[in-house]
């Protein structure tokens, strides 16, 4: 792509380091901007800069916060003892959104995955070990996707429990073998929460 202008090219650039946005359409989306009033870039600038700066990770779920400790775990009246465990952000924003589900969340930060150099390490799951070591929770429900980095992390964390008193369980397969949950209507996402199984169970079929 030749551009007349060395401002233009940068802007153009950096659009298009976001996932899915190709030259063209970072092309597209910069001289959009550029056609607005000045207002717009700018606030549009700030509220990416003050995300970036000032975001806080909830210190008992890894949750997305303004807070130290996130709306969720705050709650008096969530349920405590239930933990759900899930990819990231947009899981519990799509358990959420279902209403059914008035126990607390664990943020794992993505999925065992030997191929793209994710290790348990790399994972939020220390701590929430810890929290069952310090028998703040009587159930965990498994709520990642399907797919066979899901099925590791799944099963990676279920071992680590082993010696525990606590309940395991995963969402009922309403949903559908490598689908992800947020794709999952509201209807059939807050069932399968409801319906959970034990996790033993999942590990036979
Ligand atoms: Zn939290």
């Amino acid at each position: 792509m030749d551009f007349s202008s060395k401002l233009l090219e940068n802007a153009v650039h950096e659009m298009a380091q976001l996932p899915g946005i190709g030259k063209r359409t970072a092309l597209r989306l910069v001289l959009h901007l550029l056609r607005q009033p000045e207002e717009q870039t700018t606030h549009l600038a700030k509220a990416l800069v003050d995300l970036k700066t000032e975001v806080k990770f909830c210190k008992n779920c890894h949750n997305i916060s303004d807070f130290d400790l996130c709306e969720i775990c705050a709650n008096p009246n969530r349920e405590k003892s239930l933990v759900c465990v899930v990819e990231d952000i947009r899981d519990v924003m799509a358990i959420e959104n279902t209403s059914q589900y008035r126990g607390l969340y664990h943020v794992l930060g993505g999925k065992i995955s030997p191929m793209d150099g994710v290790g348990p390490n790399q994972l939020n799951i220390t701590t929430l070990i810890d929290k069952v070591k310090r028998e703040e929770v009587t159930e965990i429900i498994f709520a990642l996707s399907s797919t066979m980095e899901g099925d590791t992390t799944n099963f990676y964390i279920y071992k680590q429990l082993e010696d525990y008193k606590i309940t395991t369980s995963t969402i009922a397969r309403g949903i559908g073998v490598g689908d992800e949950l947020e794709y999952a209507d509201e209807v059939t996402l807050g069932r399968s929460i409801l319906n959970r199984v034990p996790f033993e169970n999942s590990l036979k079929s």
